[in-house]
């Protein structure tokens, strides 16, 4: 756009984040615009331009004697109307700058689709030294375009502009002003305290500074610095304790706008980094290529990348930031979604291995179970009979809760294969589950065979499957010599049923014959555990479980290649775990309560709070929280600790002891997975309780009441919070963990469903999982670009092809 436009658009834009007050610019707007008329009209305006001006002009000429409500809505609509303006220039400007690539002669942009300078290493980067890299490095940031899309974690508002004397205590604000003096003194203890008195003609207020005596030098009296905090008391007046400075200047990063809050690590300082990004983003941020082809990014009303970038890091205003959001969120769902796609189109191109199946067989199998399916297992059970007949593979989703009996439905599919002559295989995410899934597989069978009597017109074939049926575990512990023989079992088709990690699939060893695999994800998407399998080239049916309540907008997007089947219904007589919402000035009763279960010799798990910095720090926290409950609170009682940073052996060997009761407590973080069963444990404590999301705190609350012993829940706040009672309600009255999805979606807005930490998505820098309309956006283009250009070969969709290839390439150990 004109220099001219966006300075207009740019004021416009402060003037309504200040409340429309006529103080964005000094004079006010009428008198700013006489000037901008002849500025905007006298640069080579189109007629269009010219006409634009005018519009303009007529709607803002009279500002200063409008009520609010209508200044608010002229601005709106200048804002409009300057933002249309932006977009036609813009797609000229791309049709003009970018001839179609058949015509040019030189590498295609395909070849070339951006300055290859951004992936340089960031140390090539001016100031940065192979120390500051790696810490860096640290935060993901290996490439400079790595550090294009760090983007900050949250941001301070300190954009609106106040006066001194209308300062209001505990009000977070800006003020700019002249320093009278400044003067450093110390305290008894030995700190010093730099104190100056600042004036912006209105009044004057302090602001004081901690152990940072080279500030007295800095701040000298007649400097002119700008200020933001929050608004503090002292002896009854007002001040501000350590807030952010700057000196005035054009452009300020500090304070008076948006300030980017960017994920820290050891040895990196806001201050610095927050410089370092806006040089680096001043310089290589318009050279970033936009992948959207234009037509749609015009369709969709979305800023083009460069912009969205730059205001990702330093916002203009609230609204520029949610629109530039808006589009790096939009296009990652797009990325999934057409990887996605694709990864199905593929799937279904390749033969599948067709099963026939023996209906009686199968009803012979139900009716020799220990207890009746609930409707929805026999809904989900023909919904993959179905599949299991068809030429192409079955790629299936079995969605349930926890407890929701998706083994029994998954071990009936398997013996459908097995039936047919060949093998089935169970993928687990570790050992301690894949042993899980070889107990309870082996005890179904043993119950199926020794109710295969009750079922008489099936009764031998039914003995014939079981007695056919050999289970084996192969994990990483299993002694060397005990694994080959498996693996020449499996490669002999014997073994026709192995349950193991995800190691089963990249280790060297084959299958005779692998028709069905299932893969027990838990809260992972597989997604690459998937693809390796097809490496594999059995092509057998896969069927995933995942015990992760999605909402199926969701679901449809992260597991677009998928079919899904739910079991929505849990089957009868299960207990219900008892759930408390505490004070933190609960916790001694909670203590209390954790004491008195272990008495009656149950266990208990603890959640340690969720820690977003880093594994590391997680860690830390979890080590000395630990420490503190074992030496401090429950001294005698044996604890255990489970965090991130510990070996997966260690991991393991931990919760195998505390499954054989070696351990009363086993305290842990958040994002370990415990995923075991341990029918002894009544008790689940979850610290920190308002960090979590409601999905989550389910999925804690799953893991005690699997038992005989009535359960508890106890959920503590770390500070009584607003909202901490709605969510109480819900969680306390609903052991739907779809309920809860849904509603967590709901309620906690901008914040995290799940955290892509943990999750073995493709890493997503901005989409959260909660932006279900983008993503249902992404989904809508994402079919139709797949429709008429499944491969992305056309010229305007080279650059997309090439970033979707990228966006899915394995980064790293995600099983
Ligand atoms: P999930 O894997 O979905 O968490 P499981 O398949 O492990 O659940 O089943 C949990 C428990 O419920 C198992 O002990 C299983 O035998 C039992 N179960 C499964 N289906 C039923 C049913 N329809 N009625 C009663 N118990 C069931
Ligand atoms: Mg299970």
């Amino acid at each position: 756009m004109t220099s001219a436009f966006d300075k207009l658009l740019k004021i416009l834009a402060l003037e309504k984040s200040q409340d429309c007050r006529n103080r964005a610019v000094v004079g006010g707007l009428a008198k700013f615009l006489e000037i901008w008329r002849d500025e905007a009209t006298s640069e080579s305006a189109t007629a269009e331009q010219k006409a634009a001006v005018v519009e303009i002009c007529f709607l803002l000429e009279n500002y200063t004697a409008l009520d609010h409500g209508n200044r608010a809505r002229v601005v709106d609509s200048v804002l409009a109307k300057l933002r249309e303006l932006e977009g036609q220039l813009q797609a000229v400007r791309q049709e003009t700058a970018a001839p179609p690539p058949k015509k040019q002669p030189g590498p295609s942009p395909a070849d070339q689709p951006t300055d290859a300078r951004l992936d340089a290493p960031i140390d090539t980067l001016k100031g940065i030294s192979r120390i500051y890299a790696r810490r860096l490095t640290r935060l993901g940031a290996h490439t400079i375009r790595d550090l294009l899309y760090l983007f900050p974690r949250r941001y301070d508002d300190f954009s609106a502009l106040k006066r001194i004397n209308e300062l209001r205590y505990g009000e977070q604000v800006t003020i700019a002003g002249v320093i009278w003096e400044t003067s450093n003194r110390s305290t008894q203890r030995g700190q010093t305290i730099t104190q100056t008195i600042l004036s912006d003609g209105t009044g004057t207020i302090q602001a004081t500074w901690f152990n940072q005596p080279f500030l007295e030098k800095q701040l000298e009296a007649g400097r002119k610095i700008v200020i933001s905090g929050r608004v503090d008391e002292f002896l009854g007046r007002l001040t501000f304790s350590s807030p952010e400075w700057e000196p005035l200047q054009k452009e300020l990063l500090h304070t008076g706008r948006l300030v980017p809050i960017y994920p820290l690590t050891e040895g990196l300082k806001p201050r610095w980094l927050r410089r370092l990004m806006k040089s680096a983003v001043d310089e290589w941020a318009g050279k970033l290529v936009d992948p959207l082809p234009t037509s749609m990014r015009l369709n969709l009303n979305l800023m083009d990348l460069v912009t969205s970038v730059r205001q990702m890091h330093f916002p203009d205003n609230g609204e520029m930031l949610e629109r530039a959001r808006r589009r790096l969120c939009f296009e990652e769902f797009l990325l999934i979604q057409l990887g996605v796609l694709r990864q199905r189109h593929e799937w279904l191109q390749q033969p599948g291995q067709p099963l026939g199946v023996d209906e009686q067989l199968v009803k012979g199998v139900v009716s020799a179970l220990p207890f009746a399916l609930t409707n929805a297992q026999q809904r989900s059970l023909q919904e993959i009979l179905h599949d299991l007949q068809k030429n192409s593979a079955m790629s299936r989703l079995l969605q349930g809760d926890v407890g929701s009996g998706k083994t029994v439905v998954a071990l009936i599919a398997m013996l459908v294969a097995i039936a047919n002559g060949k093998q089935a295989a169970v993928m687990a995410p570790t050992e301690i589950l894949a042993e899980q899934h070889y107990r309870t597989i082996t005890k179904m069978l043993a119950e199926i065979a020794a109710r295969a009597a009750d079922v008489p017109e099936t009764q031998t074939r039914l003995r014939d499957l079981v007695g056919h049926t050999v289970v084996r575990l192969l994990t990483g512990s299993v002694p060397r010599a005990e694994k080959e023989a498996i693996w020449s079992e499996a490669a002999t088709g014997k073994a026709n049923l192995v349950i193991g990690t995800h190691a089963l699939i990249q280790e060297g060893g084959s299958f005779h014959d692998l028709a069905l695999s299932v893969i027990d994800e838990q809260h992972r998407f597989g997604v690459n555990q998937r693809m390796a399998l097809r490496q594999k080239a059995y092509n057998p049916h896969v069927l995933v479980m995942s015990a992760t309540p999605i909402p199926r907008t969701l679901a449809l997007t992260i597991y677009g290649d998928l079919d899904i089947s739910v079991l929505d219904e849990l089957p009868p007589h299960r207990q219900v775990v008892i759930t408390r919402w505490l004070d933190p000035a609960e916790r001694e009763r909670a203590y209390a309560f954790v004491r008195s279960q272990i008495e009656k010799k149950r266990q208990a798990f603890i959640i340690c709070p969720l820690i977003e910095e880093s594994e590391k720090s997680e860690a830390k926290a979890a080590v000395s929280e630990y420490e503190r409950l074992k030496d401090e609170v429950f001294p005698g009682l044996r604890l255990a600790l489970l965090h991130g940073r510990m070996k997966g052996a260690q991991k393991e060997g931990t919760m195998a002891a505390f499954q054989r009761g070696e351990y009363d407590i086993l305290v842990s973080t958040a994002v370990v997975e415990v995923g075991i069963d341990v029918p002894n444990a009544t008790l689940m404590l979850v610290e920190g309780a308002n960090r979590f999301g409601l999905a989550q705190l389910h999925q804690f609350r799953g893991r005690v009441g699997r038992g005989p012993h009535q359960s508890y829940c106890l959920l503590l706040a770390d500070s009584p919070t607003e909202g901490g009672e709605q969510r109480l309600k819900i969680i306390e009255n609903t052991q739907d963990g779809f309920v809860l999805a849904e509603e967590d979606l709901k309620m906690r807005g901008p914040g995290e469903f799940f955290g892509t930490r943990q999750s073995g998505l493709p890493n997503l820098k901005v989409a959260k999982l909660s932006d279900v309309k983008i993503l249902e956006q992404a989904r809508q283009e994402a079919a139709k670009l797949f429709e008429h250009d499944p491969l992305l070969q056309e010229a305007e969709h080279c650059l997309l092809a090439r970033k979707v290839e990228l966006f899915w390439q394995p980064k790293g150990d995600l099983s």
